[in-house]
This record gives structure tokens, sequence and C-alpha cells, in this order.
């Protein structure tokens, strides 16, 4: 049993070989990297106190330690200047942006070794007392909208909290970043046609039991989603173009995105709840998402995949686990559930 006594543990002082790894995945860590993780973790969790001592607006500190597979490591904190979410960034974030900057820098001085840049861990604090930590912490889906790339990370990519779960005793808890990504295989499409296949998962059918969802349904969410990505003229600075529908109560809405700018628009699935958010007088319980993404060649960017920040924003109250989620793929419709698509968020209900 490890006996830490305050938030500013003397790292001396703890048998970090005792410290148990909790993982998902089978992972093994040498004793010398295990060391190096606590050692982060702890630094991390005094620089995110020290955050919220010097007035972070939010009151919440939090602050990640991450380490590129050149073996850098750059400490980041959140920062949140004002309540918007535009002049907000995330511990993790910071880091990343940190240690981008680090690796463009060295480049710059030393072109001979390259540029080749990815994250290998990512360790994350907040300023909660040590003794208090229970749950492990995670990226936000603010956070997991940019982590959600090949470009700077990859399979391997591992994220490490410490965490208190179930017997009080203090752990490191290791994730690998896919496990808390929307699905990786499938590939949205733009085309489609009345008769291409649909394919119905075994929990999607659960929910359309639920939600008493026909496929004649189904069918008239996908035309109008379909009606309203062909139709969109209002994508032409970013090219890329999205369509979403929802179905609240007996109504459906739809929307398509529109660019202010080649990087600033309107995401249409956020735009459709926000609308029914007020019809609804904030009661609002979705039923099914239909989402047209654009196809998306380069495997490095995946960006037509459903808006990870839309949904980490109706998840907080207004979608479940059991919310449908229909999908135009390459070759097929895919009927499935928002609980599928982003499995771990929902298992483990964190709050942003
Ligand atoms: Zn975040």
């Amino acid at each position: 049993m490890i006996k830490v006594n305050n938030s500013l543990i003397n790292a001396q002082e703890v048998d970090i070989t005792q410290i148990p790894v909790v993982s998902d995945d089978t992972l093994e860590l040498e004793a010398d990297i295990k060391s190096e993780i606590f050692y982060r973790l702890l630094e991390a969790h005094r620089l995110a106190k020290i955050n919220v001592q010097m007035g972070n607006i939010t009151n919440r500190g939090f602050a990640t330690y991450v380490c590129t597979n050149k073996n850098v490591w750059s400490l980041g904190t959140n920062f949140n200047n004002t309540r918007n979410d535009i002049s907000s960034v995330c511990g993790e974030r910071s880091a990343i942006l940190s240690a981008y900057n680090h690796a463009l820098v060295s480049y710059m001085k030393n072109p001979q070794n390259g540029f080749d840049f990815k994250i290998k861990y990512l360790c994350m604090s907040s300023n909660i007392d040590i003794n208090e930590y229970y749950d492990f912490i995670v990226p936000c889906e603010d956070c997991l909208s940019w982590l959600n790339t090949n470009r700077c990370f990859d399979e391997d990519t591992t994220i490490f909290s410490f965490v208190r779960k179930e017997d009080g005793i203090l752990k490191i808890s290791a994730t690998k970043l896919v496990k808390l990504l929307p699905y990786r295989t499938v590939k949205t499409s733009n085309f489609y046609c009345a008769d291409k296949k649909i394919k119905i998962t075994k929990f999607a059918n659960d929910s359309l039991a639920k939600f008493a969802i026909t496929n004649d349904l189904i069918k008239t969410m996908l035309l109008k989603t379909y009606e309203a990505y062909k139709n969109n003229s209002l994508t032409k600075i970013s090219g890329q173009n999205i369509a979403a529908s929802m179905l609240f109560d007996d109504e459906i809405l739809t929307f398509s995105k529109l660019d202010w700018t080649k990087r600033w628009f309107v995401e249409p699935l956020e735009y459709i709840c926000a609308q029914a958010m007020h019809k609804t007088e904030g009661k609002l319980q979705i039923k099914a998402i239909c989402y047209f993404g654009d196809e998306y060649n380069n495997s490095d960017i995946k960006d037509g995949v459903v808006s990870v920040k839309t949904l980490g924003r109706i998840r907080q109250k207004h979608a479940s686990s059991d919310t449908v989620l229909i999908l135009n793929l390459e070759n097929e419709i895919l009927v499935t559930t928002i609980g599928e698509y982003l499995p771990k968020k929902f298992v483990q209900g964190y709050k942003i």
C-alpha cells in the first residue's frame, strides 16, 4: 500500500514499482518508463494546481505532459481567458502546441535530422488533490476532434493519468487514444442512391424498436439529408460539404454546412440540435441522427466523420448511448448507435 499524504508528495518517498498500472490493453511498461510517467503526472498535477491558484477563470486546472516519438517532453496547462470557448485551450492541446512548436524550431535549426512529429504519450493530471483522484482523466471532445487525425497521433499513442477507482489505492491508468476515438475503419461517402444497401447493427436494432423508428423513417431521413447535401452551395470556400438530419419527437430537422471562411463554418448537426433545443424549451431528446460527410481520400486527415465536438455537446443531456446514428458509407448505409460510434465516452460518463 502506497502512502500518499498530500498533493505535493515527495516523489522520492514513493516506491513507484509498487504502483499498479491499470489498462484495457495488455500494456507492458518498463520500469524506467513507468517511473518517468509517474514523475511527469506529478509535475503536471502541480502545474494544474498552480494554474487554479493563479486565477484560471473556470477554477479548474488541468495539465498535460506530452512526449513525442523523439522523446521530447512538453508541458501545457488549460488556458481559460474568458467564458468563450474560442479563447480557451485545454491542457492537452496546450502541451501539443508547445511540443509542435519545439519540433518545428528543432527542424529549423537542424533540418538534417528531419521532421517527424508524432505524440507517443499524453500524461494528464488535474488540480484535484492527489488523495481524492477517483476516475481517470481523458481528453474532452473538443480535444478529441484535434486528436482524431493520423498526422500527429497513431495507434500506439497512449494516455496516462492517476486513478484511485474502487479500492482507493493510487494507480496509473493507461488508455490507448484510439479507444476514445470514433470508428476508424469506416469511410464516409458522398455517393447515395435509393437502393443502397442498409446494414443495421444489433444495438441499433434495439434502439430502432425503442424509438419506434421504421425503415421508411430511416429512408426519409436519408433522402432529406441527401437533398440538403446535394443542393448545398455554401461550402465553396472549404470544399468540405456536410449535411445532417435529426429526429426528435415526430419531427425531422435538416441542415447543411455553411462556410464563413476556410476554417470557420456552421456545423449542421450542432445548428439543428440548437434549434430543437429552443423548440422543446431545453427538453430535447434526440432519437436519431443522419450524417453525410465528404469522402476523404487522404488517410492522414479524418475530417469526414461525424463531428466529435458536436457529439460532446449533445451527449451531455440530449442524446444517449442508444441514439441511432445513420451514416452514408462507401458501399452501404450503416445504422449504428452513438454508443457504438464513440463508445468509451459514454461508458465512463466523463463530464466536460
Ligand atoms: Zn479538452
